[in-house]
């Protein structure tokens, strides 16, 4: 069955755009999986209270790693 291929592709996509905005991430400060997106760029530690300011969908701890 080669039907709905295109279908199937595009809905795979949004499923890994929806998985990285409701991803939890590991805090930078106090390592627990707390990270939580508050808003469009800004997330926060749940555990620690520690705020990053992101991309909008992702969290990137690069710069912040130390
Ligand atoms: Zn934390």
């Amino acid at each position: 069955m080669r039907t709905q291929r295109y279908g199937a592709t595009t809905r795979k996509n949004l499923d890994e755009i929806r998985a990285s905005r409701t991803k939890k991430y590991k805090c930078p400060r106090c390592k627990s999986l707390s990270m939580k997106r508050i808003s469009a760029g800004i997330w926060e530690c749940k555990h620690c209270g520690l705020k990053i300011a992101s991309d909008a969908y992702s969290l990137s701890v690069s710069e912040i790693s130390k």
